[in-house]
């Protein structure tokens, strides 16, 4: 365009100082007074001159590099601050990296005629160029170009990346940067020389690199040299500066995420507190007024034995001592209940775990409940798939666990009903051991409560004595030994209580 405008300029010189020394000419000519006609001669010498020395400076001027750079540094200036504001405002639009880069490549193609940019990024995994942006290159030279290896002789941009130093291949054709596919695809895509600078952070690592491509082969006037290198610049600050964008927004997000995992724990965790809150003071309630009923019983036939100080019946007097025995007996199992519980809840109740032969307690336990069964005609029997099955277990406490249970199976059984022992061995080096009955069985919607202290079926809390809190001090138990309880029950036809216990990896000696 400098060029351009520098030929018009001496073009319009060129015609008037032609016409000026041909009216010179003219008058020097045609009039016969040697003065006149000198002086016209010396106008026409001193046009002539002239336009020789225009013609011969402005020649100078467009091989002068230097007053070339001099008038494009404040047109270079304009579009470095163009293109930083144009990176800055992208970037506070949140625009995706690539289309940052290519509206970058697209406006350095505006600036020169005839070339075309390409921006290709660093792949932190491998040594390579990946495709970063080209918007006007075409496709097949760019999917060649993508994974290019960064090597001492790889191409312009290979190199370039390597060097860490802008690279300036004048003729590709000629250059032994150049060569194969690569210089094929490009010499086809009409590229005859190629300039590529690295794009570099503030600590100097490399990010990718920004290469022109022209159709001419030759090298990069001053103006255009620094154009490379300031697009470079600012593609670099809008890689780096987007890292830091996704960085901080990925930060943003995980602790978005992390706040509201912790208020969701902690409103469970209040939520849990209520509940523990609301069971306490349910389970004091209750608690008073289990221990009231059999005081009261206590209370009411000791005062009418004081009333009816001679009672002459023996049979009435037998009678309400009876009510008062089992009233007290009553009331000391649930105080002892109560206190075991406690005593579970609040940490003080340890294991001693060992391995216990399932046979042997099986064996034990059946002999001193079958008495209570036999009262009622049920059968009690136990099975082994293996007798020689151990669990790894606290014995006295498992033992309590059976007895709660297979009381339980036999209290709540109908007349000449079935209880049976299971035991076999089950996933994940555990032992399973089944309790199961044909009693009135448990409805679905009470099978989690009855683990609960004091929660007592309507149909045997009147019938069948009972604190409730056998099953609540059961499963406390069990869980201390590291296993788990559940239940499975149909009403009318029984209920099947299984422990998983773990399996004992270690016989007894
Ligand atoms: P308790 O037997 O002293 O009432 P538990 O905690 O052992 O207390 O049992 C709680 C309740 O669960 C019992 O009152 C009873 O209603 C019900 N229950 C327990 N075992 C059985 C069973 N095998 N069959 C039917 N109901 C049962």
């Amino acid at each position: 365009m400098q060029f351009a405008a520098n030929k018009k300029f001496l073009n319009q010189d060129m015609w008037c100082l032609v016409c000026g020394s041909l009216l010179f000419f003219l008058v020097a000519v045609s009039l016969k007074n040697a003065n006149v006609k000198a002086l016209s001669l010396l106008g026409m010498g001193i046009c002539i001159g002239w336009f020789g020395s225009r013609c011969l400076l402005s020649r100078n001027n467009f091989g002068n590099s230097d007053s070339q750079t001099r008038i494009s540094t404040d047109k270079q200036e304009q579009i470095r601050l163009r293109g930083q504001n144009l990176v800055l405002e992208m970037l506070n639009q949140k625009l995706p990296v690539k289309s940052i880069l290519e509206t970058l490549a697209g406006l350095i193609e505006q600036q020169i005629q005839g070339i075309y940019c390409s921006i290709l990024l660093v792949d932190p995994t491998c040594n390579r160029l990946t495709h970063g942006a080209a918007p006007n290159i075409p496709k097949d030279f760019m999917t060649m170009v993508d994974g290019l290896k960064i090597s001492p002789r790889n191409g312009s941009c290979g190199t370039a990346a390597f060097r860490k130093e802008t690279i300036i291949v004048d003729n590709i054709k000629e250059s032994s940067l150049w060569g194969g596919k690569f210089q094929e695809e490009a010499l086809q895509s009409g590229f005859r020389s190629c300039w590529s600078t690295p794009i570099l952070n503030a600590e100097g690592n490399l990010l990718g690199t920004f290469a022109i491509y022209c159709q001419e082969p030759r090298k990069p006037e001053n103006s255009e040299l620094s154009l490379l290198q300031t697009a470079g610049q600012w593609a670099a600050l809008a890689i780096e500066r987007k890292k830091t964008q996704d960085a901080f927004t990925a930060y943003h997000e995980n602790l978005e995420q992390e706040v509201k995992i912790r208020t969701q724990s902690l409103q469970v965790a209040r939520e849990k507190a209520e509940k523990a809150n609301q069971a306490k003071s349910e389970f004091l309630s209750s608690m008073s007024h289990e221990l009231r009923t059999p005081l009261n019983a206590i209370l009411g036939f000791t005062q009418l034995l004081k009333m009816e100080e001679k009672i002459s019946d023996d049979q009435v007097l037998e009678q309400q001592t009876n009510h008062i025995m089992k009233a007290g007996e009553h009331l000391l199992e649930l105080i002892n209940n109560i206190l075991n519980l406690s005593e579970i809840e609040s940490g003080k109740v340890k294991v001693s775990p060992e391995s216990v032969r399932l046979e042997t307690v099986f064996t034990e336990i059946s002999s001193m409940l079958k008495p209570i069964a036999t009262q009622k005609n049920i059968s009690l029997e136990f099975k082994l798939n293996d007798p020689s099955i151990f669990v790894w277990a606290d014995l006295m406490k498992l033992k309590q666990v059976l007895i709660n249970l297979i009381s339980n199976a036999i209290k709540y059984n109908n007349f000449s009903g079935k209880v049976n022992l299971k035991a076999y061995s089950s996933k994940n080096d555990t032992v399973a051991i089944e309790v199961s009955d044909t009693g009135q069985g448990i409805p679905q919607n009470q099978r989690s409560k009855i683990f609960e202290p004091f929660v007592r079926l309507k149909t045997s809390g009147a019938k069948t004595d009972g604190t409730g809190i056998g099953l609540a001090i059961t499963r406390h138990l069990i869980q201390l030994m590291g296993g788990c309880i559940f239940l499975k029950s149909k009403v009318e036809e029984g209920s099947t209580f299984t422990i998983i216990l773990p399996k004992s990896k270690e016989l007894p000696v």
